[in-house]
């Protein structure tokens, strides 16, 4: 099936909105992905794009609280921890999330219910997580530091090819993050409470010998972020007053904010919680940068650009101002008056698209007899080079130029040599033949063989680079 309304968003502000904030001191910032971010805040609650089945719990109506919430690499790897209006814990998991995970959770959920209540889970980058329940505790793919702390803290643990198990001597884990750059913070109740940085995580070492450890509420570290320097530390409130906290989001500047400075820069309201300004985001919309630099120089939260830069316009943040993403993955706000849009087309973002683009393709091969060849720009159609509308436009052909195909492909999440060729292999003319219908065989195999060659460009230009204006 194809995509039906590409750019479609879904409002989930007011749902949001509707959601009782976390208690005094209790935090959740979910980094994933991109773009991807959930926030849970005492002030609510604010997101850049979800899971569609985390919008349609949202969206449902039931939920009084998310009580956290974390998300792994793959876009169909998450897990949200809600408490129910009519009281109780329940979660939601996306299907992709690692295996030797899926047995813990399903062992703890079938056992009693105030065990099952006490779950969450913490994913990391590259199918790493720590999953708890209570003392119980299972991990896989964190850094050797990490897992020998939780040793350390275990009356008994073990190491098995799925991951590891354990049990804590006391309490529970309260926070925990890392980011594969070996950088790690993990807090069990009294009993231990630490930071490790490791060399390159300076200013996240700096951000924390800034604060007083035992005022500490919260601490995030980006584990998705290209050197684990996107990470966000809260202090307890005090006095009634806002609490103090710092951020960064890589490669900008730290930022924080002690109470005695007024009108915070506008980057604040992307984790401090304006649940007004807030909806599901879902869709991004290419631009070029008119200019290089900032529109104010030393604004930090706004994004560097270069001229003739293009980048992904994530979202409006109102006033003419845009969230922005740069082929960098870096994140900052820019200006309209910045930003040329050459009117190109908003589409989904490429992992959904990506994840889209495979269940389809999935459905189509098991259900074999093939009639009709998917309709390919409706997963992605982002190019509007003039020398590929030809291509792009002549109805014989695929309906998407290889700028294009990329795009889906960088959807992967692992846009590699292995992930092309696999993707490759599924539009090999002879094989993809055998699952069409005798009487369109012919013209499905020609254009079976059109995206196998494509691929094969795609995999040529990732072994041999051509010039940068290619990965635009
Ligand atoms: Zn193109």
């Amino acid at each position: 099936m194809a995509l039906t309304n590409p750019a479609q968003v879904v409002d989930i502000s007011a749902a949001l909105t509707a959601l009782e904030p976390l208690g005094a001191d209790q935090y959740c910032i979910a980094f994933g992905p991109g773009a991807t971010q959930f926030c849970a805040t005492p002030n609510g609650y604010s997101t850049t794009q979800l899971p569609r089945k985390v919008v349609k719990d949202l969206l449902g109506g039931q939920l009084r609280k998310v009580l956290h919430a974390s998300f792994g690499s793959d876009a169909n790897s998450y897990f949200f921890t809600y408490e129910r209006r009519g009281g109780g814990i329940t979660h939601r998991a996306g299907g992709g999330i690692p295996t030797g995970l899926k047995s813990f959770v399903n062992r703890i959920s079938s056992a009693s219910k105030e065990r099952a209540s006490s779950l969450r889970v913490q994913l990391g980058a590259n199918g790493s997580y720590v999953a708890w329940a209570g003392s119980l505790w299972a991990s896989r793919r964190i850094s050797e530091g990490l897992r020998a702390v939780l040793h350390h803290m275990s009356s008994t643990d073990f190491d098995e090819t799925n991951g590891s198990q354990g049990v804590l001597m006391s309490g529970t884990i309260d926070n925990i993050a890392w980011h594969d750059n070996s950088s790690w913070y993990f807090k069990n109740g009294d009993a231990y409470a630490e930071l490790c940085t490791s060399r390159g995580a300076e200013l996240l070492r700096a951000a924390w010998d800034n604060l007083t450890h035992t005022n500490l509420a919260y601490i995030a570290i980006d584990p998705h972020s290209p050197t684990g320097g996107t990470f966000a530390f809260f202090e307890k409130a005090q006095d009634g007053r806002e609490p103090n906290f710092v951020l960064r989001f890589e490669p900008e500047d730290i930022v924080s904010r002690l109470h005695s400075k007024r009108n915070p820069p506008p980057s604040y309201n992307q984790v401090i919680n304006v649940p007004k300004d807030l909806e599901g985001l879902q869709v991004f919309q290419w631009a070029v940068s008119r200019y290089t630099g900032r529109s104010h120089a030393r604004d930090s939260w706004e994004l560097e650009l270069k001229k003739g830069e293009r980048v992904k316009s994530l979202k409006y943040m109102g006033k003419d101002w845009f969230l922005v993403e740069n082929q960098r993955r870096q994140h900052g706000w820019v200006h309209r008056s910045w930003l040329d849009f050459q009117q190109m087309i908003p589409h989904v973002d490429p992992r959904e698209a990506y994840a889209r683009f495979t269940v389809d393709v999935e459905k189509m091969l098991k259900t074999g007899n093939i009639r009709t060849f998917p309709d390919l720009p409706r997963y992605m159609n982002a190019c509007t080079k003039d020398i590929c509308s030809p291509r792009k436009t002549d109805p014989h052909c695929l309906g998407i130029c290889y700028h294009d195909l990329h795009e889906l492909m960088r959807g992967s999440g692992d846009y590699c040599l292995d992930t092309l060729k696999m993707e490759r292999n599924k539009w090999h003319p002879d094989r993809f033949a055998r699952y069409c219908h005798p009487d369109h065989r012919e013209t499905l195999r020609e254009k079976a063989q059109a995206l196998f060659v494509l691929f094969g460009v795609l995999m040529d230009m990732f072994e041999n680079p051509p010039a940068p204006e290619l990965a635009a």
